[in-house]
C-alpha cells in the first residue's frame, strides 16, 4: 500500500490556542515523553528523515507542532513533557493550553503515545491517555525501540501493558510494537493513523485534482 502519510511537511507551531490552524479538519496528536523515540517514529511513518527535527528546534519545545499531511489533515507533534515539568512560570500556561486543546479541539480525532518499550506508562504517558480518555477519544500506544528486546520479551512487555493500560483505561486504547530503527510495525501505525485522518486512497486523489 502506498505510504498516505508521505506528504507530511512542517506548517506551523501553536504555542497558544490563537495560533492553531482552523478547527475544521482531521488531526492525530503524537505525545511520547522525551528520549522515548517519538521524533523517529513521525519521521518513519511519514518516511522522512528529519520532519520532526523541527520539533526539537529551541523555541518549539515549548509548543504544538504541525505537520500537514493534506490541507486540513494534520500530524501534531505534543511536548515530550507533561506541565509538571515545565519551569514554574510556563505552568499555568501550558495547563491552559493543554487542557484546553484536548477538551475542545474537535479537529482531534486520537493520540497515539509513543513509549519506550522497556519503560512504558511512565506518569506523562498517563497523563497524556488520561486527558484523550477523558474526551472519548480513541489512544494507540506505540511500544518502540523493539529492536532492542528478543521476540520474547516483546511479547511480554505487550501483555503487561496490555493488562495495565485494560485495567486503567478499558478497551480504548490499543497498542503494537514497534521500532523506527527496524521498521517493525511502520505499516500497522500508518494504517491507524490514515484512518482516523480519513485519508482513504480515494479522497487523497479528489483532493490532488
Ligand atoms: P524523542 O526525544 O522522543 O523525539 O526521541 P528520538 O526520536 O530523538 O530518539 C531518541 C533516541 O532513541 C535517539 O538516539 C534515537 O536514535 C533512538 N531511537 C529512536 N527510535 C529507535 C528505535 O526504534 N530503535 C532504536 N534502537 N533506537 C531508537
Amino acid at each position: 500500500m502506498s505510504n498516505l502519510l508521505n506528504s507530511a511537511h512542517y506548517l506551523l507551531s501553536a504555542h497558544n490556542t490563537r495560533q492553531l490552524p482552523a478547527d475544521g479538519g482531521y488531526e492525530v496528536a503524537f505525545a511520547g515523553r522525551s528520549n522515548a523515540g517519538k521524533s523517529s517514529a513521525l519521521n518513519a511513518l511519514a518516511n522522512h528523515n528529519a520532519l520532526a527535527r523541527v520539533s526539537k528546534t529551541p523555541g518549539r519545545t515549548q509548543q504544538l507542532v504541525f505537520f500537514e499531511v493534506r490541507p486540513e489533515r494534520y500530524l501534531v507533534d505534543l511536548p515530550g513533557y507533561g506541565y509538571a515539568k515545565v519551569p514554574q512560570d510556563l505552568q499555568a500556561h501550558w495547563q491552559a493550553f493543554l487542557d484546553q486543546y484536548f477538551r475542545t479541539r474537535e479537529a482531534l480525532r486520537g493520540l497515539v503515545v509513543v513509549m519506550d518499550i522497556r519503560h512504558p506508562l511512565r506518569d506523562y504517558d498517563r497523563q497524556m491517555l488520561t486527558y484523550a480518555v477523558k474526551r472519548g477519544l480513541p489512544a494507540h500506544a506505540l511500544l518502540t525501540k523493539a529492536d532492542k528486546l528478543g521476540r520474547g520479551q516483546q511479547g511480554n512487555a505487550m501483555q503487561a501493558v496490555k493488562k495495565e493500560l485494560f485495567s486503567a483505561f478499558g478497551d480504548t486504547v490499543s497498542l503494537q510494537t514497534f521500532s523506527a530503527e527496524s521498521r517493525q510495525g511502520v505499516e500497522e501505525a500508518r494504517k491507524v493513523v490514515a484512518d482516523w485522518l480519513e485519508l482513504t486512497p480515494k479522497s487523497t486523489v479528489d483532493d490532488n485534482t
